[in-house]
C-alpha cells in the first residue's frame, strides 16, 4: 500500500502522458513551450483567475510572491504557526522577520483573531513594518477568507494565498488560487496536482503584477528581452516537459480525482467519528484532501496508533510534528506575546492516513480496522 500512489496514476493516465513526453522530445522544446502556454491557460481557467505564470517551484512562487509586494529588511510577515518552512523562509532571506500566529481549532488555518493581535502588537512595538500575510490552505483545507481578507485590506497589507495543499478545493463558490492579491501553488509530486520534478504557479488578477512576475522568473527580463534585464530576478520556469505531464493530471483531477478524495475521506469520517477527531470542512468549502489528518487524544495515543500501523506495514505521516515557532531556525523570531496553543495541540496530537484518488476500499478497510484495532 502506498500514502500516496503516484503509480497506480500513472497506470490510469500512461497512454495521455506517455504520448505527451514523446512529443515533447520529438520536438525538443523543453524550456517554455506549447504545453506551458497551454497549461497556464487551462489552470487560469480553472481556478477563476486573470494570470497564471508557472514557475520552478511553490517554493519559488512564494519567494517571487514576496519579492513583488517588495518585502525586505524590516518587515514583517505574517503566517500560521503550523505550516511547512516554504510559507515564510523566502521572506527570512529577503531579511523580514516572520511573526507566527496561531491556528484555529476546527480548520487547523490562520486564525483572524490571532493574525489581527500579532498585526497590532508589530504597529505597538513600533519596529517592523507590517507588510504581507500567508494564509496557507493547510492539509488542502481553504483558509476563512470572509475574516482575513478584511483584516488585510484594513491594515494595508499584502495577501498571499499559499494552495501549494489546496489546489481543487473550494471556498464559497471560488477555488483554491482564486484568494488574495497572489496566490502560489506546488507541484511537487505528492501535491493534489503534482508532475515528475519540481513545479510551481503563481496566480493574480493584476496585469501588472503578472507582467512583474514574467520579468522575475527570467532574470529580470525587461521589454527588450532576456538580455535587457532591468531588475534583479530568478530563473524559475517550469520545464516544457512538466507541464506535458500536467495537463493530463489536471483534466484527471477536474473529472473524477477531486470527488474520489471526496468519497475516500468520507470513508474515514464515517469510521472514526466519535472515536477521534476528525478533520472539520466549513459550510459552503470543498477540501482537496492533499491529507488526512487525525488527531489522538494525546501524544501517547497517537505515538501508540502510529507503531500499530508500522507493524503492519500501513503508511502514515505526522504533519508536522513541529509548530514553526518551535524549529531552530525561527526561535530568534519576534513573538510578540502571543501563545500558540491550538498549534502545539494540533502537532501533539496529529497524524495521517494513506490519501489519494486511487486508494481501492479494501485496501482502505485494511487502514482503518489498523487503526480501530490500535484504539
Ligand atoms: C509543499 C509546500 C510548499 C512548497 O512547495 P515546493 O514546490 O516543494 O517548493 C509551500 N507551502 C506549503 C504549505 C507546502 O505544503
Amino acid at each position: 500500500m502506498q500514502f500516496i500512489d503516484l503509480k497506480a496514476q500513472y497506470r490510469a493516465l500512461k497512454s495521455e502522458i506517455d504520448a505527451n513526453i514523446q512529443s515533447v522530445l520529438d520536438a525538443a522544446q523543453f524550456i517554455g513551450g506549447p504545453y506551458v502556454t497551454e497549461l497556464e491557460a487551462e489552470l487560469a481557467a480553472f481556478v477563476g483567475r486573470k494570470h497564471c505564470v508557472t514557475c520552478a517551484n511553490g517554493t519559488d512562487a512564494l519567494q517571487l510572491a514576496f519579492m513583488a509586494a517588495g518585502v525586505g529588511e524590516g518587515d514583517a510577515v505574517f503566517c500560521p504557526d503550523m505550516t511547512f518552512i516554504s510559507s515564510t523562509e523566502p521572506a527570512k532571506m529577503f531579511g523580514a522577520a516572520s511573526v507566527f500566529c496561531d491556528i484555529t481549532a476546527d480548520t487547523y488555518c490562520l486564525s483572524p483573531e490571532s493574525l489581527e493581535r500579532q498585526i497590532q502588537a508589530v504597529l505597538a512595538e513600533g519596529k517592523r513594518t507590517p507588510k504581507a500575510v500567508v494564509a496557507v490552505d493547510i492539509l488542502g483545507n481553504p483558509c476563512g477568507y470572509d475574516a482575513l481578507t478584511p483584516i488585510c485590506e484594513k491594515y494595508g497589507l499584502t495577501l498571499i494565498e499559499d494552495a501549494a495543499q489546496s489546489f481543487g478545493a473550494v471556498y464559497h463558490g471560488k477555488r483554491a488560487c482564486a484568494f488574495g492579491d497572489v496566490a502560489t501553488t506546488s507541484f511537487f509530486p505528492a501535491k493534489p496536482l503534482g508532475c515528475y520534478g519540481d513545479g510551481g504557479a503563481i496566480f493574480t488578477d493584476s496585469d501588472e503584477t503578472a507582467a512583474l512576475f514574467r520579468s522575475l522568473c527570467v532574470h529580470g527580463k525587461g521589454p527588450g528581452g532576456k538580455y535587457d534585464n532591468i531588475r534583479v530576478g530568478l530563473n524559475s520556469r517550469l520545464d516544457n516537459l512538466q507541464a506535458a505531464i500536467l495537463l493530463p493530471k489536471l483534466k484527471a483531477l477536474k473529472d473524477y480525482e477531486i470527488d474520489r478524495r471526496q468519497t475516500v475521506a468520507e470513508r474515514y469520517n464515517a469510521a472514526f467519528a466519535g472515536k477521534l477527531v476528525t478533520p472539520f470542512v466549513a459550510e459552503g468549502c470543498v477540501s482537496a484532501w492533499a491529507q488526512y489528518a487525525l488527531l489522538a487524544r494525546d501524544t501517547a495515543q497517537r505515538d501508540k496508533i502510529i507503531a500499530c500501523l508500522a507493524d503492519k506495514g500501513i503508511p502514515h505521516m505526522v504533519y508536522y510534528p513541529t509548530p514553526q515557532h518551535a524549529l531552530p531556525v525561527f526561535r530568534e523570531e519576534p513573538r510578540y506575546q502571543e501563545t500558540f496553543h491550538n498549534a502545539d495541540d494540533y502537532c501533539a496530537r496529529t497524524f495521517s492516513l494513506p490519501m489519494h484518488p486511487y486508494l481501492e476500499e479494501a485496501e482502505q478497510r485494511q487502514v482503518i480496522d489498523a487503526v480501530l484495532e490500535a484504539l
